[in-house]
């Protein structure tokens, strides 16, 4: 049987700024041929970026304010179905930080053993201050609550891309598609 096509996923609440880091991801890589398609049914909810051959990543509808009602449903579905599943990538506001509902998303990803990693978005916006504030509560967050958290969290702005490239080699790394050295 052909091998399953391996796939990252992408979720967090509305406007987090998931829709343009993942564009920023795909910008800085105009050689892979994308391919979106979309849930029968679900248009607008969840959609399949096609990453040539290499994987698939699947972008979730947005939780929170104005999420569609059935976000919970779908997503528990999609998570529970993870055969292919390499890795979940959690967007967390870098200028408001980790809100109530982002506890949604990981009460389940935590429920379901799903190794997931933290992406702090929009990083140009906060200041200094505000950046070290959220990232020593995540990380605090990450140890005292979180069993399937990767412990480093990454930083990015998909505006001025800062992060950009360190988050498509995890990706890269994840989905297999980072050629192992030899020791020598
Ligand atoms: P989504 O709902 O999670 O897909 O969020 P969007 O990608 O649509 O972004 C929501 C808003 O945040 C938009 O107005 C974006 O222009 C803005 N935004 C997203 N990423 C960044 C970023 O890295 N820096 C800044 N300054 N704004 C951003």
């Amino acid at each position: 049987p052909l091998p399953l096509p391996l796939q990252v996923c992408f979720i967090g609440r509305s406007n987090v700024g998931k829709s343009s880091l993942i564009r920023a991801l795909f910008s800085l890589a105009p050689e892979v041929e994308v391919r979106v398609s979309k849930t029968p049914g679900h248009t607008k909810k969840m959609n399949f970026f096609k990453v040539g051959k290499y994987f698939t990543l699947v972008d979730m509808p947005g939780y929170g304010y104005r999420a569609p009602q059935d976000f919970v449903e779908m997503v528990e579905a999609y998570l529970q179905e993870r055969h292919n599943l390499k890795r979940t990538f959690l967007l967390v506001d870098g200028v408001v930080g980790l809100q109530k509902t982002d506890n949604i998303a990981v009460e389940m990803l935590e429920e379901f053993g799903i190794p997931y990693v933290m992406v702090l978005t929009k990083i140009d916006r906060a200041s200094r201050g505000v950046l070290l504030k959220n990232v020593l509560e995540i990380q605090e967050f990450v140890k005292e609550n979180t069993q399937g958290c990767f412990p480093q969290l990454f930083l990015v702005s998909s505006v001025e891309f800062s992060g950009v490239h360190l988050l498509r080699c995890f990706v890269a790394h994840v989905t297999g598609n980072l050629p192992t050295v030899e020791a020598s």
